[in-house]
């Protein structure tokens, strides 16, 4: 079964086929509008949602091209319904709802997070090769622009939520942090090369929560913190280059710590982690040596698939449209949605 995929929540178009009978992508393709978003340093959900609708069947036509296929050799639609910008969910599950009318294929509504939590089990981990992709039961670590969850994972679409952040998620608080330093949007990014520049223990920031039990998670604080030292600071490069790598090690440390906690309380070995945090190369090697340490492993999707893409959706639907699970022709978003109410396979 072929199974073609649409992202549109926020500020990502992204699309792909995965082929279930190959166990693989066939093509994917995405078009970030950062640049479009850039000059008002945030998402712009009605200008967001007129780029999807300018840039959605380009890349459509372009990833069936690069699949070798033709239109009608889509055997079923997959979309992001939620959670995310209404008006961005409404064009890709227009368009899906549309291409499966047409073509008389079943169509999927897709949770979002659901889409990045299956993301590891596409492919092999890079980092990890020649093991598969790991298998329920296993805790996973959402940590992405508006989430910071974890969450025991018993079977797909059976998602125990073990804790959440309180007030801003990972993903936040890394572009908060960085345009308080004056970095260019989106910050996430970019304060990770600055880490990467700047030495460990010039500055300590507190790990927040670590130290009463629980696996709830808060990171608006520490980005007060940043802020002060920040101030106080000569504000150069290197002092700007070692708050974020106290800034970075600070979160990284916390969320080692909370994932290790989740692991104790599930009985359980396997972490998966993904989101676009999943993709901070110092967070990628603490967590693998924690997971090794303790005898287990840990996955992650190759770094382009932290973030948003088509592909985690193409997968989270075929699997599914293969269990026969697929909904009737009306076009429905949902810009909250929890998790915990989606059916088992
Ligand atoms: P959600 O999935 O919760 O709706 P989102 O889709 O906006 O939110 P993602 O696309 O998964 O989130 O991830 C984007 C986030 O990941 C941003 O907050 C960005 O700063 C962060 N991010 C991306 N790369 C890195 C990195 N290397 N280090 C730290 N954070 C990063
Ligand atoms: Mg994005
Ligand atoms: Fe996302």
């Amino acid at each position: 079964m072929k199974v073609l995929g649409i992202e549109t929540s926020c500020d990502e178009t992204g699309v792909a086929v995965y082929d279930t009978d190959a166990g693989s992508l066939r093509a994917h393709a995405l078009y970030s509008q950062v640049a479009l978003h850039a000059e008002y340093g945030g998402v712009v959900p009605e200008l967001a949602s007129r780029d999807h609708v300018r840039k959605l069947l380009p890349l459509i036509r372009q990833t069936l091209q690069e699949s070798g296929m033709e239109v009608g050799d889509i055997d079923g639609l997959a979309y992001t319904a939620g959670p995310g910008l209404v008006g961005a969910l409404l064009v890709g599950a227009g368009v899906a709802r549309s291409l499966a009318w047409a073509l008389d294929r079943p169509a999927i509504a897709v949770h979002h997070m659901e889409g990045h939590l299956l993301a590891p089990l596409m492919e092999d981990d890079p980092e990890d090769p020649g093991r598969g992709p790991p298998q329920p039961p296993f805790v996973a670590l959402l940590v992405s622009g508006g989430h910071t969850q974890l969450v025991a994972v018993e079977a797909v679409g059976r998602y125990r939520l073990l804790g959440e952040t309180l007030d801003d998620a990972a993903g936040e608080a890394f572009d908060k942090t960085a345009k308080l330093m004056g970095l260019p949007y989106p910050g996430g990014p970019e304060l990770a090369a600055q880490a990467e520049r700047g030495r460990p223990g010039v500055f300590r920031f507190p790990r927040p929560m670590t130290n009463r039990p629980g696996l709830d998670f808060s990171f608006s604080g520490l980005k007060t913190q940043v802020l002060l030292a920040w101030r106080d600071s000569g504000k150069t490069d290197s002092d700007r280059a070692d708050i974020a790598r106290g800034f970075e090690d600070a979160v990284v440390d916390t969320l080692a710590i909370k994932c290790e906690r989740a692991l104790d309380e599930a009985g359980c070995d396997t972490l998966v982690v993904a989101g676009g945090v999943g993709a901070n190369r110092r967070l990628r090697e603490r967590l693998r040596k924690m997971a090794v340490d303790r005898g287990g492993r840990v996955s992650f999707p190759r770094p382009a698939f932290c973030t948003d893409n088509g592909a985690m959706i193409a997968f989270a639907g075929a699997l599914r449209l293969q269990a026969g699970q697929y909904e009737d022709a009306s076009v429905r978003v949902a810009p909250r949605w929890d998790m915990a109410a989606l059916p088992a396979l």
